[in-house]
């Protein structure tokens, strides 16, 4: 069942905890905008080769015939109603976008899967989340800490001034501040330890052809962990299934499923296998008033209450080049679907957030099931 919304938590005393000067300064991580590339100064190892340009072709994926198997290419692809009008959706501009059902992994449109499955590129604040959560786990916050945000002028930076920030006014404002707080607190080693049990830096399964696995720093590397926190590459590439996949598993209650075209549904993991002290409804209400009145504000149509957040984030190896991120879910109180939407050279707010809305007019429109009683 999606939606396994919890109690309500415990009323606490708000803390207010000061930031303690450390050295090195994280650059600032604007969201919805972000005027400057990242300051992190690659070397060989930080870097992986992402796929080829020469294999990112523009092509939809064949719904209606029999899956490709890792290493095929598809050929002749039909694609599905949702699917070509999506495609429509998108134009000549590059990108890709991503519909699963969160109840199973179903992958209900994929434009491009050669950028949804076999490239890796920077996140950006999409990757708050699952930095949140790695911090939740890890005991470094709870819904109730506040964190003091100074803007572009603070330690760790952020994209414009927050005062201070609890965790759904993090996640709704998209503040790179209290995000990147929260991995310096929990340090790379247990950061990357979360992300790669949320999914990242590994392959999902998914029956597309030349599916990569991103990648993660290791924690010696010297990568700027604090913009690494909130999602800025080189020292994290995710793909937008991985991303897919982990919102999902927000959305319906902790399950994330490996996305699939025809293969048999597979649980991938459960996001809070152990400590259970994590309260998705706190999660998911951030993302819900990020579609509100926050960094997504105006993902959702004009009957459709969605859940989401934003992301503009540096092409690694270009200077002044951003990808625009949304990622969410719909209808937010009893989700069915988590979709990605990815454009180059692109921001998040400005151009992933229309198109986001449009895509789930289009779900609407196509193929939305009846909800539950
Ligand atoms: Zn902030």
């Amino acid at each position: 069942m999606p939606n396994a919304a919890k109690g309500t938590p415990t009323p606490a005393k708000p803390t207010v905890t000061p930031l303690k000067p450390t050295a090195g300064s994280a650059k600032p991580t604007p969201d919805p905008v972000k005027p400057s590339a990242n300051s992190a100064k690659p070397t060989p190892k930080q870097v992986k080769p992402t796929a080829s340009p020469a294999k990112l072709g523009v092509t939809p994926i064949k719904s209606t015939a029999v899956p490709a198997k890792p290493g095929q290419t598809a050929a002749k692809p039909t694609p599905n109603r949702l699917e070509a009008k999506l495609s429509h959706l998108l134009g000549a501009r590059k990108g890709t976008i991503v519909v699963m059902r969160v109840t199973d992994g179903r992958l209900l449109a994929v434009v491009n899967p050669a950028l949804a499955a076999a490239r890796a590129i920077s996140p950006g604040s999409v990757m708050k989340v699952p930095t949140l959560v790695a911090g939740w786990q890890e005991g470094v916050l709870n819904p109730h800490r506040l964190i003091p945000c100074a803007g572009p002028t603070g330690d760790p930076a952020c994209w414009e001034v927050h005062g201070n920030m609890d965790l759904k006014g993090a996640i709704s404002r998209s503040c790179s501040c209290y995000v990147g707080m929260v991995g310096r607190e929990l340090g790379a080693k247990r950061m990357t330890k979360w992300w790669r049990k949320l999914g990242f830096g590994q392959r999902t399964g998914v029956d597309l052809p030349n599916e990569v696995p991103g990648y993660l720093a290791e924690p010696g590397d010297r990568v700027a962990w604090a913009d690494t926190a909130v999602g800025e590459g080189p020292g994290i590439l995710a793909t937008p299934l991985q991303l897919v996949s982990f919102y999902g598993a927000i959305a319906n209650g902790g399950q994330r499923w490996r996305p699939n075209l025809h293969k048999p549904k597979a649980l991938l993991g459960m996001l809070f296998p152990v400590s259970g002290g994590l309260d998705l409804a706190v999660l998911r209400q951030g993302l819900s008033e990020a579609a509100i009145s926050g960094s997504a504000k105006g993902a959702s149509p004009a009957d459709l209450i969605v859940a989401g957040k934003t992301g503009t984030a540096s092409m690694p190896g270009f200077k002044n080049r951003t990808s625009g991120w949304f990622a969410g879910y719909a209808p937010a109180n009893r989700p069915q679907i988590a979709i990605v939407v990815e454009l180059d050279d692109a921001k998040g707010f400005i151009h992933a957030v229309p198109l986001a809305k449009q895509v789930f007019e289009t779900w609407q429109t196509e193929i939305r099931l009846p909800s539950p009683s």
